[in-house]
């Protein structure tokens, strides 16, 4: 069993990663902008790329800042929806979740 001290821990981790991600494609945005752009058809591409992967990471911030408020008001780990505690291999997965397997209407495959 996960305790929520170390979960809290775990989803501080990874929104550090992101943050640290984050940065890294602020300043590959930046060198673009001083660049001439005319012959960084090629980068721009790339940070089209890049943009999508920030927007995705401020996505999964969002996300993970809302399961640490989850924590601090004791709902974290329990279905927004029916009220079950969510699975430990599930929130191993998905740390932010707040639907259990069940709700989140998970594929088939899943058992
Ligand atoms: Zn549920």
């Amino acid at each position: 069993m996960t305790d929520t001290a170390q979960r809290k821990r775990q989803i501080e981790a990874r929104l550090q990663e992101l943050g640290v991600r984050l940065q890294r494609i602020e300043d590959v945005l930046d060198d673009t902008e001083l660049s001439d752009l005319e012959d960084q058809t090629i980068e721009w591409e790339d940070d089209e790329v890049q943009a999508g992967i920030g927007r995705a990471s401020l996505r999964e911030a969002r996300f993970l800042t809302g399961a640490l408020k989850r924590i601090a008001n004791g709902t974290y780990g329990t279905c927004m929806s029916c009220g079950e505690q969510i699975a430990e291999e599930r929130l191993d997965l998905i740390p932010y979740a707040n639907l259990c397997r069940h709700c989140a209407g998970a594929s088939p495959s899943e058992t």
